[in-house]
């Protein structure tokens, strides 16, 4: 008989199947593994999901363990709305395991919101017509692919492009959309570029084609050398591998001029929001970014997107197989829907 007075959590492995292959300065893919989960507790469902793609160390067995362990975390505690102690209770059971701990810090968050009847973003006092517009993710490719892509970004107002595998590629991915369009560009170098010299000369060159900013532009621990070039830089740096939890936005303070947030680094959508609160009162802007993604992950994430500067939440419209309706892309800019929790219902 199933229990009702304790929390349940179920999980399940789910595969993302990519439209495209994924390339970016350090690897190419064509699925990412994926876990979903459901947080059930006096009747009510709450949805949550760990996106893990496979260069940052988690996968379906260890969320399947972190979850196992979770579970007895979960029936212990008394109230799901207690966060506070939950949380960090739950990130104590183990280091790591970041998106496990996000995908169960979104169905505690969906519950909470399913329970109250309202959206996080009226629970957070979010005006939900100031969310931002959404970037369009074109990885590393053949010239004809990065074509093909530039066209099928027709919709959005910025086009984000992976760079990081060596200037002539660099060039010749800009140059290609370019020749397609000259809507903005922002650049993810994902610490591709090693040399801090080239890198001035590459952002100079950069600048003058129209690109917003530059994400990640050297390797995390060459943070020294991206404070140095930042004081050179014709164009602001975003934060990306130099900033997974809310202890490293105050390392970031002087080598960037920004920090990139995404649930799947972070722990989700508590940590998230104190992230966002720590970067403005350091004067830094913010960018809310994602993994591929279902709409699941997505919609939570864009619950908080009325309070950032630029938003990458592109991650469920570049998978084939996305099994929940959530927050939706309206002629490029977020669109939340008027749904409680999290905003999404399974398809
Ligand atoms: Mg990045």
């Amino acid at each position: 008989m199933l229990e009702t007075t304790r929390m349940n959590l179920r999980h399940q492995p789910y595969t993302l199947e990519l439209k495209h292959a994924f390339g970016i300065a350090t690897s190419t893919r064509t699925t990412t593994p994926a876990m979903l989960v459901e947080v059930e507790y006096e009747g009510v469902v709450g949805y949550g999901e760990a996106a893990m793609p496979p260069y940052l160390g988690e996968s379906q067995q260890t969320a399947a363990a972190f979850f196992d362990r979770a579970t007895a975390t979960l029936r212990e505690a008394s109230d799901p709305f207690q966060l506070e102690e939950l949380l960090p209770a739950l990130d104590a059971l183990a280091p790591g395991n970041t998106a496990a701990k996000a995908a169960i810090d979104i169905a505690l968050h969906d519950w909470i919101g399913k329970k109250l009847g309202a959206p996080w973003h009226r629970i957070w006092g979010l005006n939900p017509a100031k969310t931002p517009v959404t970037s369009y993710t074109i990885g590393i490719d053949t010239a004809d692919m990065v074509r093909q892509k530039t066209r099928e970004a027709d919709i959005y107002k910025i086009i984000k492009v992976k760079l990081g595998r060596g200037a002539e590629s660099d060039r010749m991915m800009i140059e290609t959309i370019r020749a397609v369009t000259d809507k903005p560009i922002t650049v993810d170098a994902n610490q591709g570029w090693k040399n801090r010299e080239e890198a001035v000369r590459l952002i100079e060159w950069l600048a003058a084609r129209n690109v917003v900013f530059i994400e990640q532009p050297m390797p995390k621990e060459q943070i020294d050398d991206t404070a140095w070039l930042r004081s050179r830089s014709a164009l602001p740096l975003i934060a990306d591998e130099n900033v997974q939890r809310l202890a490293d936005v105050k390392k970031c303070h002087g080598a960037f001029d920004g920090v990139n947030i995404k649930l799947m680094k972070c722990t989700g959508l508590r940590e998230a929001h104190q992230m966002i609160l720590l970067a403005r009162a350091l004067d830094l802007k913010v960018m809310l970014g994602c993994m591929t993604e279902t709409s699941c992950a997505i919609s939570a994430a864009a619950q908080l997107s009325p309070l950032v500067d630029w938003a990458d939440l592109d991650g469920a419209v570049l998978i084939k197989n996305d099994c929940f309706r959530g927050a939706t892309i309206v002629d490029g800019k977020i669109t939340l829907p008027d749904r409680p929790g999290i905003g999404v219902e399974k398809i």
